[in-house]
């Protein structure tokens, strides 16, 4: 039986850090989050930050646009807060109305204040093992792994999904750790591949967002399963992987909640520290 491999503790002693860190750096950050219209579930990511800024000694300022902005005048607004020496962090909450390029839009955010991880040079000094600010949901992957000690190096390790702000910077942490690193995604998927790529991973990772799309029968003997899928089923909330299944035939396995879900947010803060400290040359 898979024993749980939770994010709380670890997020735990994460915010005991950044609230050290922060008692060290003789200011308040300033972290400004951008809503753009209205979204139930930007509501609740707004909320949580909230909290926990609250709790870390951080500033949070949260700048409500309307839903019918047009894309000159968001990327307006982001230059204002870019140049707002006030502001040491920056947010713009997702999902964005339909209208607005999501891609198009990050590359406004100046990096140094990208706490997100998003803006194309903090993605590309991925690749050069030099990024300071890292894509908040993958770093958390990197956490859970590192808290259960696994070496990496030679390890099979399939990622399913290839998201900009998942699979595909996991990807590469992963290669620097000198993992063997399959990615898998619709292709795979289509192709009818996807049941024989994640029969080998002694490590795998999903983040799709399908419930049940990775069968528990599919799990490797001693495998570690960490799963980043949210998705609802009733008044449920489950991840992508079978996990009752599952759990009988992996080493460790993350619950869903409460495996990477309550790392992220606290990653994010992390980042704004990282941020404070690349704008201050600390
Ligand atoms: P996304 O941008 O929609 O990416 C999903 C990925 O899965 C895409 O690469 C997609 O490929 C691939 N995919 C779709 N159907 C597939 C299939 N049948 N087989 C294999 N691959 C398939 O989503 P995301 O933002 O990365 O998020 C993924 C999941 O993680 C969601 O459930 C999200 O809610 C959750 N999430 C959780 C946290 C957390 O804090 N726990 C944070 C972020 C995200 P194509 O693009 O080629 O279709």
């Amino acid at each position: 039986m898979a024993r749980l491999l939770e994010g709380k503790a670890i997020s735990e002693r994460i915010k005991k850090q950044i609230k050290e860190e922060i008692s060290k750096l003789n200011l308040k950050p300033v972290l400004a989050s951008i809503q753009v219209g209205e979204n139930p579930a930007v509501s609740v990511y707004i909320k949580a930050q909230r909290r926990l800024s609250e709790e870390l000694g951080i500033d949070y300022q949260l700048h409500k646009l309307d839903s019918q902005i047009s894309e000159i005048s968001l990327i307006e607004f982001i230059q204002k807060l870019n140049l707002d020496r006030a502001i040491n962090g920056l947010i713009l909450q997702m999902p964005l109305p339909k209208h607005i390029d999501y891609k198009k839009i990050t590359q406004y955010i100046e990096p140094k204040k990208d706490v997100e991880g998003l803006h194309p040079e903090n993605m590309g000094k991925i690749i050069f093992g030099k990024a300071k600010i890292l894509p908040c949901t993958a770093q958390a992957v990197m956490e859970l792994l590192k808290e259960i000690q696994i070496d990496l190096y030679g390890k099979e390790v399939v990622i399913v999904g290839h998201s900009e702000i998942v699979g595909k910077p996991l990807s590469l942490l992963l290669l620097d750790k000198f993992a063997t690193v399959t990615v898998c995604h619709i292709g795979t998927y289509e192709a009818g591949k996807l049941e024989e790529h994640v029969k080998k991973a002694e490590v795998l990772i999903v983040a799709v967002g399908k419930a049940g799309l990775i069968k528990g029968d599919w799990i490797k003997e001693g495998a570690i399963v960490i799963d980043v899928g949210i998705n609802k089923v009733g008044d449920k909330i489950v991840g992508d992987v079978e996990f009752e299944t599952a759990s009988k035939r992996a080493s460790f396995i993350t619950p869903v909640p409460g495996g990477v879900g309550p790392l992220t947010t606290t990653l994010l803060m992390r980042n704004l520290v990282e941020a404070v400290k690349i704008q201050y040359e600390l």
